[in-house]
């Protein structure tokens, strides 16, 4: 015997010869016999056999869904991974950029703290300096014309090897300047 489904009514049957393509009921209403009980029952055999498997074909068409809704899930959780590597390589190669620039500026930071201090240094030096040298003597304006000029005369290092003689009469100089 060979299953085989019927070429009339689409349901299976048994063939006791490869040739045949039609099942016996319908074979017996192409000849218009009268169907007896047990032809009746084999087309509830029939039938049964037909709604099982068209049941069957549901559920593996559903299984088969189930398969590809899985397979297309695992697909997105994979690009959502590797969406997700992209950002944490952009994300340190963002780091890394800007921990140089960090050291580049705290670098800069220390060059111009050095500046800072070296100027600090000059300005104290130039203060100390001046201080010195525009320090009056006495009050400049106790001194008057006459007193200024031999002044002048008596500090002038012409007459006065005394290593301050040209910072003094220089001084003086400046005051009779002033005075004018
Ligand atoms: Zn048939």
């Amino acid at each position: 015997m060979i299953l085989k489904m019927c070429s009339t009514c689409h349901r299976p049957f048994s063939a006791d010869e490869d040739w045949k393509s039609v099942c016996i009921l319908c074979w017996k209403q192409s000849r218009g016999y009268e169907f007896n009980k047990s032809d009746d029952a084999y087309l509830g055999l029939q039938q049964g056999f037909s709604t099982a498997r068209l049941a069957w074909k549901d559920r593996i068409a559903a299984y088969e869904k189930s398969i590809s809704d899985l397979k297309a899930g695992s697909n997105d959780e994979d690009s959502q991974l590797v969406q997700a590597q992209r950002l944490l390589a952009s994300t340190r190669r963002r780091l890394n950029q800007v921990n140089t620039e960090k050291a580049e500026l705290e670098e800069t930071c220390t060059r111009a703290e050095e500046k800072c201090a070296l100027l600090e240094a000059l300005v104290v030096t130039l203060k100390k300096e001046a201080r010195r040298t525009r320090a009056p003597i006495v009050p400049a304006a106790t001194l008057q014309p006459d007193l200024l000029r031999d002044l002048i005369v008596l500090c002038h290092p012409d007459r006065n090897h005394h290593p301050k003689a040209t910072e003094i009469t220089a001084w003086l100089l400046a005051q009779r300047q002033e005075k004018r």
